[in-house]
């Protein structure tokens, strides 16, 4: 039996194209392991076999994914399966169209195969606010696997996914890959069409890659780049050959080092991987600067000011009226709206809609919104500066490793926290990668920690050709 635990996709094409694996072959791996470990992880939440068996059987090898099975955050449409964001409001919908990741997937020759598991509409850092199922961390079962994409970073460390696709909008597919020990690339805004992602945050929003290796990130980036008629935020500029420059090296780089990502509180042998990772990169002839991005500070404040804004006018539409949940024997309009929303969704999301809602309202629009709106132009203009000097920056991801399941639940605080690292990059618009660059010992358990690395926006060959640089000296 082949082991698809550690098998990337570049390996799996490579096996496909020779002919010494078979498209069915290898979904019935995937299928397989998802049977053997899924139990355990609770990565999934629903997949079609059959469907994806059909599409196998048919599977072109010769195009870039072609054959190669990727797992579906729950939050992206797929035509004709379910898309419940894991929240109650979408109980028993069913996705009527394609997302366009999903199509450009298609043409490329991959399968959706698997919904995974997430955080209630993308809000959380655990995936424990799913109101549908706990995910483990396969490090460590009584650990948290991140989140919110924290499904579809778990199945690709459990070696139940090849790949899978996340969102993320303040650090949701970089924070649960630094946790579960993958490698998690959030494009820069406009890089990738949003067009049938469920929307949480609008103007922080995109969707990315989840994978075992820099190389397959760039090859499913690859994939889903590009302009999209049907997202007017997606930008009309061409897309590079993201594999072209992987192996070119940061010899002769400038990779700047933020002090302000360093910060009290955090664990400290998850800062010393970090640094012993700076290290490597002087090692492999980069010049390591210090630079400041003196607004970091505000980032997370203003994030849960913008990010809570736009989600309660986007979750507006869950109204049961025209699909989802609809409460019974409601009796008016607005006893219906209040009792659908208040049965459908979670508590994290009501605290979301609430806190969004109270910002934007007459009064508080100015000092509040209006205020957010200011602090984020300073953040961005931080990132503009310190790219005026190096060509990256480099940091940790997460402050601390998978914390236990529970243990943040009661505080949203400290939750909010969790990505205090990942956060200002989707207000600054640019593009990030976390990179696995050890572990550290707790308990009886190793836990994964991540690199993130941060490039100015559309310059993704460049970001993953600092990533991969550090990969090498890793993967020998
Ligand atoms: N953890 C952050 C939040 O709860 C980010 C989530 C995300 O990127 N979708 O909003």
């Amino acid at each position: 039996m082949m082991e698809i635990g550690g098998l990337t996709i570049a390996a799996a094409r490579r096996m496909l194209k020779a002919g010494s694996l078979s498209p069915v072959t290898l979904l019935d791996e995937v299928n397989g392991a998802i049977n053997r470990v899924d139990q355990e992880v609770g990565g999934y939440l629903s997949r079609d076999y059959q469907r994806a068996r059909a599409a196998a059987e048919h599977a072109d090898v010769h195009l870039p994914l072609g054959g190669i099975p990727v797992a579906i955050k729950d939050a992206i449409n797929v035509e004709g399966e379910p898309c419940s964001c894991a929240s109650k409001i979408l109980e028993g919908y069913t996705a009527p169209y394609d997302a366009t990741v999903i199509s450009k997937l298609r043409t490329a020759g991959a399968i959706p195969f698997g919904r995974t598991n997430m955080d209630e509409f993308a809000m959380g850092s655990s995936t424990e606010n799913s109101s549908i199922q706990i995910t483990r961390n396969p490090h460590d079962p009584e650990r948290i696997p991140g989140g919110s994409s924290g499904g579809s970073a778990a199945v690709v460390a459990a070696g139940e996914a090849l790949a899978a696709l996340g969102s993320d909008t303040g650090g949701s597919i970089r924070q649960p890959a630094a946790l579960c020990g993958c490698v998690g690339l959030k494009p820069s805004y406009g890089r990738v069409s949003r067009y049938g992602l469920v929307a949480f945050a609008s103007s922080l929003d995109q969707i990315g890659p989840l994978t075992r290796t820099v190389e397959d990130a760039a090859l499913v980036l690859q994939a889903i780049a590009g302009h999209d008629p049907l997202d007017s935020t997606s930008l009309d500029v061409p897309v590079p050959d993201y594999s072209a420059e992987l192996e070119a090296g940061v010899k002769g780089m400038k990779l700047g080092v933020p002090k302000e990502y360093f910060v009290e509180g955090m664990d400290p042998d998850v800062a010393e991987r970090v640094r012993e990772a700076i290290d490597v990169y002087r090692d492999l002839g980069a010049e390591i600067v210090d630079v400041s991005l003196p607004h970091t500070k505000y980032a997370v404040a203003d994030y849960y000011i913008i990010a809570t804004a736009e989600a309660s006018a986007n979750l507006a539409r869950f109204d049961g009226v025209r699909y989802g949940h609809r409460t019974v024997g409601a009796k008016d309009l607005a006893d219906h709206y209040g009792r659908t929303r208040g049965e459908g969704f979670g508590r994290e999301v009501k605290r979301r809609i609430i806190l969004g809602t109270y910002v934007l309202s007459s009064g508080y629009y100015d000092a509040y919104y209006l205020r957010a709106q200011k602090v984020r132009t300073l953040i961005r203009r931080d990132f503009e500066e310190a790219f005026k000097q190096v060509d990256g920056l480099l940091s940790p991801t997460s402050p601390v490793p998978a914390f236990k399941i529970g243990e943040r639940m009661k505080d949203p605080l400290q939750m909010y926290l969790a990505d205090i690292f990942t956060i200002a990059v989707n207000l600054a618009g640019i593009c990030g990668i976390s990179v696995p660059c050890g572990t550290v010992q707790a308990e009886e358990s190793n836990l994964p920690v991540g690199l993130q690395i941060m490039a100015p926006a559309f310059e993704e060959s460049r970001l993953l050709r600092i990533a991969r640089a550090f990969e090498a000296t890793r993967l020998l």
